[in-house]
């Protein structure tokens, strides 16, 4: 445990220090202070804010907005609106919020704010709270703001919300005034519409007063585990509660976001990993599920240690898998799921929430614009994971991520993945842009650069970038410089465009002795190749035609041929056999490379 407080101070100070370094990288810092107290009959609660604002940019602000996401839970707000316009919405949306009544929306309004003791001017615009400052912060300063707030919890429709679908009665996410994030690319400010979350570094100390009779978990270090009786649920411990309240105290260092659930019948168990982590299982006391959650302890333990080996070291001192929300969704130190699931998918929902807890929570990247690196990541890692800890025995665990991203691209539907992850124009686009491509763009990074340099990358970036906010830009960085290949092609061709990989056999010819193998380009997106030529008995041979603009060979990738330039759309491959000798030519026999059409790739001979 203490190796980890020491562990994230360190990283603390190098981060300061670094940030004056020629990366040019700075990021704002907060540190909350909030007392809530709920009223479980009317699902309202009052809070105090305290927010220490350390301007950390070069720039002096003038103004800051805070999120009030509950907002988004009124009919005719922008998410209500959204969802009954796309032509594909959410199941779990659709037309739902227009038909809530006013002490069923969610609401998030503030009844006072102060900066440094002076009141200020604010407008509430939907789910974004506009705030002109009295004192504008100058570049390296600091100031506190004050804030009285009231919010409602709204019948659960998405992620957050009262008596969700299995009756957990609170999933408190996105739930208290959150300041915007400021960095390089100025404000992030998004209205909540429908997706993704971006947040600020900071430091939370959090007071929750709620009916005695509740359970709580979430993110954060519980501070009165006496006071609450929490973690002492199976030792007998009997707690005094007295009065109708109990004032829950939790403290989260270095996190971007602070979520918690609460039911009365929760179930609360803990194991603790091979690493020290604590980790928290909080779940319905329901004799239908109650087998799967025993059983998923263990699986989440090898989780842990899984993503620990294959991304880097977990920092917190625990992590809670609770029931909650809507499906499955992350936050920081924990994550929401449905329970009432079959074991595989338990964990398998599991495995992809707590691989967030690396890709977006500790390597903080802007979900709302680059929805592939946090989505993709963890779909590329977590099917990676199950592969192993469930003992699926499948060779390429991201095949159907390979699927999903072909089947748009040959769609005509697909959206470059820049594109903001509100702005699609289906919500499927988005799935499988996000997720599936997502996932493809690391395990063909993998035929890139080989699978020791996939891994390798994966740890150096967590290494280089973990309690910051790495963009598209820093990940291909570190891949280039563990590899040695240039790649920022590659993201190019991959994240800003539709472009699709399309290569091919065209044709087979003789030339005295020797065969000649003529591959084509068809699509834009250019890669290196691989060509396996099978002979006659049996054997086989495999071609490496390195691409020119990558400067660089993957090592053993097979016999080193001349490479090939982008721009020519043909390539002449001098096999030094009779024709008559070969069986087969397949390019791509590992299938990691995205070809959107399989059929031309593979030639049989003699057919
Ligand atoms: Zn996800």
């Amino acid at each position: 445990m203490l190796r980890k407080i020491i562990t994230i101070s360190l990283v603390l100070v190098f981060t300061a220090t670094m940030a004056q370094n020629n990366t040019g990288y700075w990021q704002q810092h907060v540190d909350y202070e909030m007392e809530i107290d709920f009223d479980a009959g009317s699902y309202q609660y009052d809070g105090e804010q305290k927010l220490v604002y350390s301007n950390n940019s070069p720039d002096t602000l003038s103004r800051v907005f805070y999120h009030m996401y509950f907002n988004a839970f009124q009919p005719n707000s922008e998410m209500d609106i959204r969802s009954r316009t796309i032509k594909d919405p959410d199941g779990r949306v659709k037309d739902r919020i227009s038909k809530l009544s006013e002490d069923e929306i969610g609401f998030m309004r503030p009844k006072s704010l102060k900066q440094d003791g002076k009141p200020l001017n604010y407008e509430l615009v939907g789910t974004v709270l506009e705030v002109e400052l009295d004192q504008p912060i100058l570049p390296g300063e600091s100031t506190t703001f004050m804030m009285e707030f009231k919010g409602q919890v709204p019948v659960q429709i998405r992620r957050s919300g009262r008596n969700n679908a299995e009756g957990v009665e609170l999933s408190m996410t996105q739930w208290y005034p959150k300041m915007a994030e400021y960095d390089f690319e100025g404000w992030h400010a998004d209205p909540y519409i429908g997706r993704e979350f971006h947040g600020v570094w900071g430091d939370f100390d959090v007071k929750i007063t709620i009916d005695k009779d509740f359970i709580l978990g979430g993110t954060g270090y519980i501070q009165n585990p006496n006071e609450v009786g929490y973690g002492y649920e199976d030792e007998g411990v009997k707690v005094k509660r007295r009065g109708k309240k109990l004032t829950w105290h939790f403290v989260a260092p270095n996190v971007h976001d602070f979520t918690w659930a609460a039911d009365k019948e929760y179930i609360h168990d803990q194991i603790t990993g091979t690493d020290g982590t604590t980790l928290h299982f909080l779940y319905k006391d329901n004799e239908d599920i109650k087998e799967n959650w025993k059983k998923l302890q263990s699986k989440t333990s090898d989780l842990l240690d899984y993503f620990n080996e294959h991304i880097g070291d977990y920092p917190y001192d625990q992590y809670s898998v609770i029931q909650g929300g809507d499906g499955g969704m992350e936050y920081a130190m924990c994550t929401l799921i449905t329970g009432e699931r079959k074991f595989g998918s338990l964990v398998g929902v599991t495995a992809h929430e707590m691989a967030h807890a690396w890709f977006q929570h500790i390597l903080a990247t802007d979900e709302a614009q680059h929805e592939w690196m946090d989505e993709g990541f963890t779909s590329y890692i977590s099917g990676q994971a199950m592969n192993e800890i469930m003992d699926q025995n499948e060779e390429n665990p991201t095949a159907g991520s390979y699927r999903g991203y072909v089947s748009l691209a040959n769609s005509g539907y697909e959206q470059p993945q820049t594109t903001h992850a509100d702005r699609y124009q289906y919500n499927q686009a988005y799935g499988i842009s996000a997720y599936s491509k997502g996932a493809v763009f690391l395990a063909q990074l993998g035929y890139l650069i080989g699978e020791e340099n996939l891994s390798k990358t994966l740890n150096r970036y967590f290494d280089d970038w973990k309690f910051k906010h790495p963009t598209p830009n820093d990940f291909i960085r570190v891949a280039e410089k563990v590899s040695g290949a240039e790649l920022s092609w590659y993201l190019n061709d991959w994240t800003r465009t539709t472009n699709t990989i399309d290569y091919s056999v065209k044709d087979v010819s003789t030339e005295s002795q020797n065969t000649i193998i003529t591959l084509e380009r068809i699509g834009l997106t250019p890669m290196p190749l691989e060509v396996k030529v099978s002979y006659e008995g049996g054997t086989s041979e495999t071609y490496y035609i390195p691409l020119r603009i990558m400067r660089w060979e993957k090592p053993e990738a097979g016999k080193v041929v001349e490479d090939w330039a982008w721009a020519y759309p043909t390539y002449e491959l001098n096999i030094p056999t009779k024709r008559f000798s070969i069986e087969k030519i397949e390019i791509d026999p590992s299938g990691l490379m995205a070809d959107v059409n399989r059929e031309n790739n593979v030639k049989v001979m003699n057919e």
